[in-house]
């Protein structure tokens, strides 16, 4: 299954992909965990993106579509994929289709996490990651309105939502129900 995770920063979605990797068969690609080692590893890439993570800002699509290339042409993506983290836009889920479309896939669904924005900028304050800070929480969320919440237009056709706000099993449950079809 080749899936994408749409849903605010701090929604759960990288949670929720560790779950549904193991049942779906597919491994858990999340652009921010690949900038994020790059960063601990301080690579060239690493050095290069820093700065946006520490803004919370999206890192330049030149960068960020090359890196996606790359990661989804090793074997293990081959039969498919969970997405979290990208795309984040409109212009980046056009490259995403370029990419699937050159070996005759597609999407299969967009999973959209709904949650309401209080409660993510609570739940991200009290995690604590080095973009945790309160200011770049704020432009995060704000960058995901302006910029990642049009995706759900752009899929429309294919966007599955589900209820974000629970307990983890449970809303991996209805994860799996709904990418099912089942109500
Ligand atoms: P995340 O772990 O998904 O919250 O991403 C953390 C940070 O990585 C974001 O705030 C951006 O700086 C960068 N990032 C992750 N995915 C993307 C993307 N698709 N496009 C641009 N920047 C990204």
């Amino acid at each position: 299954m080749r899936l994408v995770l749409v849903g605010p920063p701090g929604a759960g979605k990288g949670t929720q992909a560790e779950l549904l990797k193991t049942k779906l068969g597919v491994p858990h690609i999340s652009t921010g965990d690949l900038f994020r080692a790059h960063i601990s590893q301080q690579t060239d890439l690493g050095k290069e993106v820093q700065e946006y993570l520490d803004a919370g800002e999206l890192v330049p699509d030149e960068v960020t579509n090359e890196m996606v290339r790359d990661r989804l042409a090793q074997p293990d993506a081959a039969n498919g994929f969970l997405l979290d983290g990208f795309p984040r836009t409109v212009a980046q889920a056009t490259v995403l289709g370029e990419i699937l479309a050159a070996d005759g896939h597609a999407l299969d669904a967009v999973l959209e996490f709904r949650i309401p924005e209080d409660i993510v900028v609570a739940r991200l304050l009290a995690r604590g990651r080095a973009d945790d800070k309160e200011e770049v929480i704020r432009h995060r969320q704000q960058v995901y309105r302006s910029e990642t919440a049009p995706l759900l237009d752009h899929y429309a056709d294919i966007v599955v939502s589900i209820d974000a706000v629970g307990e983890v099993d449970e809303i991996g449950e209805r994860a799996l129900r709904a990418l099912r079809g089942d109500r």
